[in-house]
């Protein structure tokens, strides 16, 4: 009879869209927490509420579903939950999990690596809502889902936040009276679960540079950059919320905090002003056609390409900004849907980056997406690396779970 390894299950519950996925610890994982637990299938739902869509698959690629609901079918994301697993079961033939790792959008200033949860961390982590009104939420409603399915089982929660714990004040300063930074109001930063990815594998593939400067540019719907020392973050473009920093999909990254006055005095509502700054700026504010690159890519409509020209202009000017922070730059690294796979983007990119850093691409490794895409005249290498933030929530939760015994 073969031996049923322990399970883990990854949540990653969105705005619209819940993604499940389902983790196999293999027995060399038990005592090396250097041993990442394996893949065995994945699910998700999007469109929650909009137009269901839900698509499952094994980790060999077999697709177990993909199916289109009516909305009422799948109104809320816990609907969305329990549909994924019940998908998943049939093919695992439903071995329990023996824990639950949740991704958790915002830790605030408490929880500087990932956490087991119980009801004071819960609490913690309602307290900080406000300031991840489309993500938070829906991190909480997975997390109390499955704590009302099976009390007991182990739940982690693993945060975006957390790879960037140990920054400078100066890196988390802003400018008002100092006594909201003791309230807690600072620059946190963001998408530090595939921070973290992205520094484990880099000391993998490159180790040499993964021990300097190096910036990574998180580029999906969400966008980011991240400044690292010897692995760790000292900088983040993402501030106290992830509205922070470069344009994304939908969001505005940096703004004059007089832009968002004005509107206020123009009687907009602060419920109204949010749903602007969260879900109709960035390339679609500015193309008014989609948040999507690869529409813009695609368009030669005026203002798709403004869009993509000035989200090229920020990032490259981004960049810049962290490499001031790190003193020099020895690596570049791209990760995330658009920096993983848009050539045309990095190229534009790094047009910018050439002057000042010596940054020359190799065109035909870029297209590729090859794992190194600057020439070898490049002063500053640049690599691509996809990123893994699930795998990331199940190494830590595979952590969490051997240091309380549960392995
Ligand atoms: P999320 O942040 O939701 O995880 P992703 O990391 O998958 O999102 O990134 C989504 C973005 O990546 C979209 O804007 C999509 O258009 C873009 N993208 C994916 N593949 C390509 C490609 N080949 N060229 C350009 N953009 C791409």
């Amino acid at each position: 009879m073969s031996t049923v390894h322990p399970v883990i299950l990854v949540v990653n519950a969105g705005s619209s869209s819940v993604k499940v996925s389902i983790y196999v610890v293999p027995e060399s994982a038990h005592h090396n927490v250097d041993i990442q637990p394996e893949l065995a299938a994945h699910g998700q739902i999007e469109g929650i509420g909009v137009a269901p869509r839900l698509t499952a698959r094994m980790a060999d690629g077999r697709v177990v579903a993909d199916e289109q609901f009516p909305v009422e079918q799948v109104a809320d994301h816990d609907a969305a939950f329990r549909l994924i697993r019940l998908t998943l079961s049939v093919g695992l033939r439903d071995t329990p999990p023996v824990a639950v790792g949740h991704r958790v959008v915002h830790g605030g200033a408490d929880f500087a690596d990932a956490v087991a949860i119980d009801d004071p961390v819960i609490a913690r982590l309602e307290a900080l809502v406000p300031l991840a009104p489309l993500h938070q939420p829906h991190n909480l409603t997975a997390i109390r889902a499955v704590r009302a399915a099976v009390p007991e089982l182990l739940q982690v929660a693993c945060f975006d936040t957390a790879f960037h714990a140990g920054h400078d004040p100066l890196a988390q300063l802003m400018a008002l009276p100092y006594e909201y930074y003791e309230r807690g109001i600072r620059r946190y930063g963001f998408h530090g679960l595939s921070y973290a990815y992205i520094a484990r594998r880099l000391r993998q593939v490159a180790p040499d540079l993964a021990a300097g400067r190096v910036i990574v540019a998180h580029l999906g719907n969400g966008a980011s950059l991240c400044a690292m020392r010897e692995g760790r973050s000292v900088e983040s473009t993402m501030g106290l919320t992830a509205l922070d920093g470069m344009p994304m999909g939908t969001r505005c990254g940096n703004i004059d905090p007089g832009a968002v006055l004005w509107l206020a005095a123009q009687g907009m509502e602060a419920d109204a002003i949010q749903a602007m700054l969260y879900g109709q700026s960035g390339l679609k504010g500015i193309s008014g056609i989609s948040s999507d690159m690869r529409v813009l890519l695609a368009s030669n409509d005026p203002r798709a390409v403004l869009a993509v020209n000035f989200y090229a202009y920020r990032a490259a000017q981004e960049i810049g900004k962290l490499a001031v922070t790190l003193g020099g730059l020895d690596a570049l690294v791209f990760t995330a849907g658009i920096g993983a796979d848009s050539a045309e983007v990095r190229t534009r990119i790094c047009a910018y980056l050439d002057g000042l850093f010596g940054v020359r691409l190799d065109a035909q490794a870029n297209a590729a997406n090859t794992q190194r895409v600057s020439r070898d005249d490049s002063r500053v290498p640049v690599l691509v690396l996809p990123t893994d933030e699930e795998g990331m929530i199940a190494l830590s939760t595979a952590r969490i779970l051997r240091e309380r015994g549960g392995l």
